[in-house]
């Protein structure tokens, strides 16, 4: 079984402590990718995905919002990502959040503040501010918070890993938040067995009119009652 998101953070950490990279996460778990991944809007987080992880742009599927937050098992952030896996195909999930985020730095007041400079009042603004954009005071405990709810979601298959990540938003290193492999089966459900073939029946003479369709492409119609 290959564990691509311990391979991707040892590579990380060895890639980004000077090590040049003599092998690629793309190459080596390309099995067990395209890897989902939330992470926060924060530009200067552009420079740093797909690149940090080793992979290509075609193995990273790439969802963000402010603050890499996740509101709930069944809430669009979470829809999305189940989508990633049952359309696009992610075999694995990892939500991402980074060294100095401004979610976690931004107050009320500097929100409410904030607001009113783009001329939007305060009484235009939901009562709970807080839990309204999610604002947190923690990287790590949002970061856990989300994996949380992601695991628990009704819409994503336990054989689907979801890990919680951290990375430095200067040396792009990364560093364990919740490894998803803990806990986990790392089995893959397997399409039911066919049922045993029933014992053939006892061949009847069969009407003309159910027989198979000639090559012609003629179609079988049932008999008028
Ligand atoms: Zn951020």
């Amino acid at each position: 079984m290959v564990r691509a998101v311990e391979h991707i953070v040892a590579w990380n950490q060895r890639v980004t402590a000077g090590e040049p990279p003599s092998t690629w996460p793309a190459d080596d778990c390309a099995s067990s990718l395209p890897l989902v991944a939330l992470t926060c809007i924060d530009p200067r987080l552009n420079v740093h995905f797909p690149n940090v992880l080793g992979l290509r742009e075609e193995q990273f599927i790439w969802l963000r919002n402010a603050g890499n937050i996740i509101f709930g098992t069944t809430s669009s952030m979470t829809r999305s990502i189940a989508l990633a896996c049952a359309v696009k195909g992610g075999r694995e999930i990892a939500v991402i959040g980074h060294t100095d985020c401004g979610v976690r730095k931004t107050t009320m007041n500097d929100l409410i503040d904030r607001f009113r400079e783009l001329g939007i009042a305060r009484d235009q603004l939901p009562d709970d501010l807080r839990s309204f954009f999610g604002l947190f005071a923690s990287e790590r405990e949002n970061v856990i918070r989300g994996v949380d709810f992601v695991r628990r979601s009704p819409l994503i298959g336990a054989a689907v890993p979801v890990h919680g990540l951290l990375v430095d938003v200067a040396s792009g290193r990364l560093e364990w938040v919740v490894n998803g492999y803990e806990g986990w089966s790392g089995v893959v459900p397997q399409p039911l067995p066919e049922p045993p073939s029933a014992p053939a029946l006892p061949t009847v003479p069969q009407p003309a009119i159910y027989q198979t369709p000639d090559w012609s492409g003629n179609v079988l119609r049932r008999p008028p009652r």
